[in-house]
């Protein structure tokens, strides 16, 4: 049996946008969104790195949690 590489790609519940969640940029920002996934929103590996970066890069500006 041929396992074609198994790559998972899943779209983003925000955007819709398809992206590797075990393949997401290494930016603090994005890092933060993780975080922020994980703890806060309980959608980790649903949300693509752009809206992660966005939501990491909000939350380091007006999050005192984050800082
Ligand atoms: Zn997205």
């Amino acid at each position: 049996m041929m396992a074609p590489g198994k790559k998972m790609i899943i779209g983003c519940c925000h955007c819709s946008e398809e992206f590797d969640p075990d393949n997401l940029p290494d930016d603090a920002a994005v890092q933060a969104g993780m975080i922020l996934a994980e703890e806060r929103y309980d959608d980790a590996g649903k949300v693509c790195a752009n809206c992660l970066a966005s939501r990491g890069r909000l939350a380091m500006m007006y999050d005192p949690d984050c800082q």
